[in-house]
């Protein structure tokens, strides 16, 4: 049996049942959504005028790039698995993270979270909402690296590889029925050992400790952004393990605590909205008001940066279209995300 067929197994729990639709936000998303086409429209229309070759044409595929004042590295899967194996098997400790459009969301209001996610050795582009805003810039992603497609992929390449992994992470009992599961699908995965990721400061020099003792190469540490990477960057010179990852919710996926998304779903890039009909009461802030917030944030950013390149006539415009993605107070949805009231991150 393939490893993706291991997760497609899963089933969730009855807690975790689909729920009513959300029709209340809609019209909030509807609305943000309009005013977000009504300016790309207008920026493309202004690069044409321009004359300019435009960012929302071209095909760029750099190694790496900046959106909203973070480095993300344009790697393929295979590629950021290489290099996960690569640190593992290396002398220095390292750490990893993945980002999608709510952690560019948390980092635009957050630069502690910012400067850790610049000290990682690789930031991984997680999600249609990042392939999205960079093909804004003209820039195209290589490939959707995110932690739930990878851990399969990368139990597999450990296991052969002879590295071993702890689990840290999610509600008690969660990882440990992850690392069953793992472990029933590769017979050569070494899983050092598990924690939950409930701890507070009293207990962590023992989480530490265990970890340690562990012997593991890898530890992956699923307490959502930014507080895993925070939690690594803080403690990262006392683990042991050559490699820690910060990787979100997958834990709630590989346990069947959580159901994820039918396949057809995250081929179109429409996971986030199964995500939020699974959860609406933790998840509709994040989605409903934070992607278009990160869409605006991330078009206002390009529009900045386009504005020294234009000259007078296409920058008037391209104020205008700029102002369409704004509310009677000036900032669109300064308050939307709770992520700080800066709508751009000026990088
Ligand atoms: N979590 C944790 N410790 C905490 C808070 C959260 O271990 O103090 C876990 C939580 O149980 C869940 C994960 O962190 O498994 C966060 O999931 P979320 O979907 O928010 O993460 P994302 O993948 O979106 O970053």
């Amino acid at each position: 049996m393939s490893a993706n067929s291991r997760a497609l197994r899963l089933r969730p729990s009855p807690a975790n049942g689909s729920r009513p639709t959300y029709a209340f936000e809609k019209p909030v998303a509807d609305r943000r959504v309009n005013s977000l086409s009504a300016a790309v429209a207008k920026l493309a229309a202004v690069q044409k005028s321009a004359g300019s070759k435009g960012w929302l044409s071209s095909k760029l595929s750099p190694k790496s790039f900046q959106l909203l004042g973070v480095r993300i590295d344009n790697i393929s899967m295979t590629a950021a698995i290489g290099c996960i194996l690569d640190a593992a098997h290396g002398m220095s400790p390292s750490s990893f993270a993945f980002v999608n459009a709510d952690c560019l969301n948390i980092a635009c209001g957050d630069p502690r979270y910012t400067n850790i996610l610049a000290d990682q050795q690789a930031v991984f582009a997680d999600g249609s909402g990042i392939a999205l805003a960079s093909r804004l810039r003209g820039i195209t992603i290589r490939e959707n690296v995110n932690g739930t497609d990878m851990f399969p992929l990368l139990c597999q390449a450990a296991a052969a590889s002879g590295l071993s992994i702890f689990l840290l992470g999610a509600e008690p009992g969660i990882a440990g029925r992850v690392a069953a599961n793992m472990s029933a699908e590769f017979q050569d995965l070494s899983i050092a050992g598990t924690h939950h990721g409930f701890f507070d400061n009293s207990e962590e020099d023992s989480v530490i400790t265990m970890i340690n003792q562990s012997g593991a190469d890898i530890l992956l540490v699923a307490m959502g952004a930014p507080r895993q990477e925070v939690w690594i960057a803080a403690n990262r010179n006392r683990l042991a393990p050559k490699v820690a990852i910060g990787v979100g919710g997958l834990f709630d996926f590989f346990s069947g605590r959580v159901w994820r998304a039918p396949v057809a779903m995250r081929r179109t890039g429409l996971e986030w909205v199964w995500r939020l009909g699974q959860e609406p009461g933790r998840l509709w802030r994040r989605y409903v008001l934070g992607n278009p917030l990160f869409l605006v944030r991330c078009i206002r950013e390009q529009v900045v940066e386009s504005l020294s390149q234009l000259s007078d006539a296409p920058r008037a415009a391209a104020h205008e279209a700029l102002l369409l993605g704004r509310d009677k107070n000036g900032g669109v949805g300064a308050s939307a995300a709770g992520t700080g009231s800066v709508v751009g991150c000026q990088s």
